[in-house]
């Protein structure tokens, strides 16, 4: 196959291009950023420097595709995505529009898509017990972000293009993917990299600051196992939005005490409640994705969160 990864210097894209790589296939990565500044080394045939809120830079990019995946957005934690509204409505949507169009007119066979759990509603976010959220729970429709709603409309794009154009779709949510070679720093970082880079720049017995009281809860997927969904995805023939993540609920202040015990440091929690800390409670659902691609988690807390923790570790050593 010959493959585009949109956003392939980012944290899944880069991944996922170096996968697809070990699984033969000719890879073009189309990205903002200079390759320089993707943190992984990228395996791929071809990357291009590339602004995807163009549309003839969306045709050049999809030209004799196969297959399309698009993982370029403007995003990034829950700072980021508070603060930050219009520019993340107007760049993703502006990059989706174009990709969708720009793989119609150039007959690519096959359009993956990275939403998020940020489209599921917030009236079923409300407890940190939170009741996991299932596929069909997305509408009626009130996501707590406006990066949610981007990501709904282009769902709804998609969905259009396959029902008006024959357009073969695949549609993910990703429920926190973490692992080494993300964002760590700089204001874009999640949870799980925020959280080691604090611990791993803060002496043994010193103190680090949760946003929130802690007791919010997430679950987390590790890297790994969702390249592995990923690929059985695009491989699959379910066109429907299908989640990607873990069922296994952590509360922030959990994964801090973990992250903490890996690092060998004692160090004491503080907490800014005058920081966003998003939905109270979230959870995913897998029944749908184990059914239609017999696919589950493998990798626990303890080992992924201990890769993480140790790539940041030295990143800050090297700073
Ligand atoms: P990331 O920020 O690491 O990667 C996104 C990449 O897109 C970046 O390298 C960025 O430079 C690129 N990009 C941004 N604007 C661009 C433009 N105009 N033209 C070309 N490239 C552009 O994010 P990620 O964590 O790898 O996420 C990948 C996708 O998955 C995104 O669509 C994101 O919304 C979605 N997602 C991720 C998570 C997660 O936990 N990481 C959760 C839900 C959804």
């Amino acid at each position: 196959m010959r493959v585009l990864v949109t956003g392939g210097c980012g944290f899944i894209g880069s991944h996922f291009a170096n996968y697809l790589k070990t699984k033969g296939h000719w890879v073009r990565v189309a990205d903002i950023k200079p390759k320089e500044q993707c943190y992984l080394k990228l395996k791929a045939d071809e990357v291009d420097r590339i602004d995807l809120r163009d549309f003839k830079s969306c045709l050049i990019e999809t030209k004799d595709i196969d297959w399309g995946f698009n993982f370029a957005a403007n995003m990034g934690g829950i700072g980021f995505i508070t603060k930050i509204g219009a520019d993340v409505m107007h760049d993703n949507a502006l990059i989706n529009i174009n990709i969708m169009e720009a793989c119609r007119k150039n007959n690519v066979k096959r359009v993956f898509f990275s939403s998020s759990a940020c489209i599921y509603p917030a009236y079923r976010q409300e407890t940190p017990e939170v009741e996991p959220l299932k596929e069909e729970y997305a509408l009626p429709a009130e996501p707590d972000q406006f990066y949610g709603w981007e990501k709904l409309f282009t769902e709804k794009l998609m969905e259009a293009y396959k029902k008006d154009y024959g357009l073969d779709i695949r549609i993910t949510r990703f429920h926190n993917i973490y692992g080494p070679f993300g964002t760590y720093k700089g204001g874009r970082e999640k949870a799980p990299a925020a959280l080691c880079r604090k611990v791993a720049e803060t002496p043994n017995g010193g103190t680090i600051t949760i946003w929130g009281d802690g007791k919010q809860t997430r679950s987390f997927l590790y890297i790994d196992d969702a390249l592995e969904a990923i690929y059985k995805l695009m491989q699959s023939g379910y066109t429907e939005p299908l989640n990607i993540g873990s069922d296994e609920l952590i509360s922030i202040n959990e994964l801090a005490d973990l992250i903490m015990e890996i690092s060998g440091k004692h160090l004491t929690k503080q907490y800014d409640l005058s920081k966003p800390q998003g939905v109270r409670g979230r959870n995913a659902d897998l029944h749908l994705i184990e059914k239609a691609l017999d696919w589950k988690p493998k990798t626990s807390y303890r080992k992924g969160v201990t890769k993480t923790y140790r790539w940041i570790e030295m990143m800050k050593k090297q700073e």
